[in-house]
């Protein structure tokens, strides 16, 4: 379980992009399915981390990112039924270039008293 490093390492983020005097209602990351955090975990850690400090009361949502990939043979996008062979279904090749589905990006903060 690594939610915890990545939501404080978020946390740090927020902080770094919060303008001085704006309060944060809400922050929006979007997390890929390769990264496999858990949602609820991250939210639980995130109050539990934010509590008593100047973010606290602050919301978190997070919006999954399914995978995709690009087959690097025959070029075809697909979601790969089983990430962890990530077989193109038209050509049968295994040479999947990710195109979405890694990474936990922050996307946006909802402030207000700016
Ligand atoms: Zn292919």
């Amino acid at each position: 379980m690594h939610e915890a490093a990545i939501t404080n390492a978020l946390i740090e983020q927020v902080r770094t992009a919060l303008p001085p005097d704006a309060r944060l209602l809400r922050c929006v990351v979007q997390v890929g399915q390769l990264e496999h955090l858990d949602s609820e975990v991250m939210q639980t850690i995130w109050q539990a981390s934010i509590a008593g400090t100047d973010l606290d009361g602050a919301g978190l949502d997070v919006e999954p990112v399914p995978l995709r990939v690009r087959c690097g043979s025959c070029g075809l996008d697909f979601t790969p039924s089983d990430r962890a062979i990530m077989l193109c279904p038209a050509c049968g090749s295994v040479k999947p270039r990710i195109l979405a589905g890694t990474g936990v990006i922050l996307r946006s903060l909802e402030v207000e008293g700016v």
